[in-house]
């Protein structure tokens, strides 16, 4: 059950409600946001009509619902419209196709802001960049740590792009939130719950990317796991999934994004890139997520790619990434026709 408060509902207000669902056999198990704040029940003893009826007679409730889903505070049944959230000039989940781009690794400044004005000029508004890298292989390049978030910073100043950027480890988080405006959680890190939970006092919105074999409502359930803990700016990411399919390096779920936008309420986006692991495919499968209702694509870009010390077969060329970009206009155009009249029709 959830109970959504009114607005600046005092804090008597609040503990009353606590108290009542007490009084009905539940347990209070999150109280949550500042200004608006929900509360979390949970526990299978009392009579849930009976208490949600009463909830909402009770003063300073605006609303109490019976969520089904395993996942609550992310699922549709708790919020029927979209999560808006605001990133820099971007707001990802709102009427505008949001694009990130960038390189897979941020190997040195040259790169970063050749990159960075590129895709910049090109209509990106997020400049991607791995600081900190989760390579298969201990021997390969694992990121430029540190050194790396300060020239991600450097760009964004340099451009008004705003940054994500790949946390991998719980330790790490509050030093990756100074400088980056999303925070990455990776696909290998997808149930990584010690990271996931630290996420929620982060104060930054997150991406979280579908891990290599997890299923939609893992997916799910991990998104729900840093709302509860906190953070309701969660977006989440397609980026491919392992099948027995060896032409491309992940098979990407594109049914994903609908069942996504079933399901939940929270901005989905496409990785065009690591999705298919092939610089050729990139922009048949970045035309595929605009039509499909993605609200956003991450994207890897290298001015050199045969020189990228990761991932330089699927990331277009500056030129490519022009070139896409502006294959996608008309797409766009219609994604945005159809996002404003769902806005008219909510
Ligand atoms: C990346 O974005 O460079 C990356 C490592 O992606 P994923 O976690 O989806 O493999
Ligand atoms: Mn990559």
């Amino acid at each position: 059950m959830i109970i959504s408060m009114r607005l600046h509902a005092t804090k008597q207000e609040i503990d009353h409600v606590c108290e009542r669902v007490k009084d009905f056999g539940f347990r209070v198990h999150s109280i949550e946001g500042e200004q608006r704040v929900v509360i979390g029940v949970v526990g299978s003893g009392g009579d849930v009509t009976a208490c949600l009826e009463s909830l909402e007679a009770t003063p300073g409730v605006e609303r109490a619902v019976r969520i089904t889903a395993p996942y609550k505070f992310v699922s549709k049944e708790f919020r029927k419209e979209r999560t808006v959230i605001k990133v820099g000039k971007a707001e990802v989940g709102g009427d505008e196709f949001v694009t990130m781009a960038g390189p897979c690794s941020v190997e040195n400044e040259r790169q970063i802001m050749e990159t960075a004005e590129a895709v910049a000029a090109a209509g990106a508004k997020i400049l991607r960049g791995g600081a900190f890298k989760p390579r298969t292989s201990p021997y390969d390049f694992q990121g430029m740590e540190g050194e790396g978030l300060k020239l991600l910073a450097k760009a964004r100043e340099a451009t008004g792009l705003a940054i994500i950027t790949e946390v991998m480890s719980d330790s790490d988080v509050e030093l990756v939130a100074e400088y980056a405006d999303i925070l990455q959680i990776g696909a290998r890190n997808m149930q990584n719950f010690a990271l996931l939970k630290s996420l929620g006092r982060c104060g930054r919105p997150v991406m979280l990317k579908r891990g290599l074999s997890a299923t939609i409502k893992e997916l799910l359930m991990s998104a729900e796991y840093v709302v509860a803990h906190g953070n309701p700016q969660v977006m989440l990411c397609e980026r491919g999934i392992r099948t027995f399919e060896t032409a491309t390096r992940n098979t990407c779920d594109i049914t994903a994004v609908p069942v996504l936008n079933e399901l939940t309420h929270l901005p989905v986006i496409l990785d065009p890139s690591h999705a298919t692991g092939k610089r050729s495919l990139v922009p048949a499968l970045a035309r595929a997520g605009v039509a499909i209702g993605a609200d956003g694509m991450i994207v890897e870009v290298h001015p050199c790619p045969e020189k990228a010390v990761s991932d330089g077969a699927q990331s277009l060329t500056i030129e490519g990434f022009r070139q896409m970009m502006n294959g996608l206009k008309g797409y766009i155009e219609l994604w945005q026709k159809d996002r404003q009249s769902e806005l008219v029709l909510a």
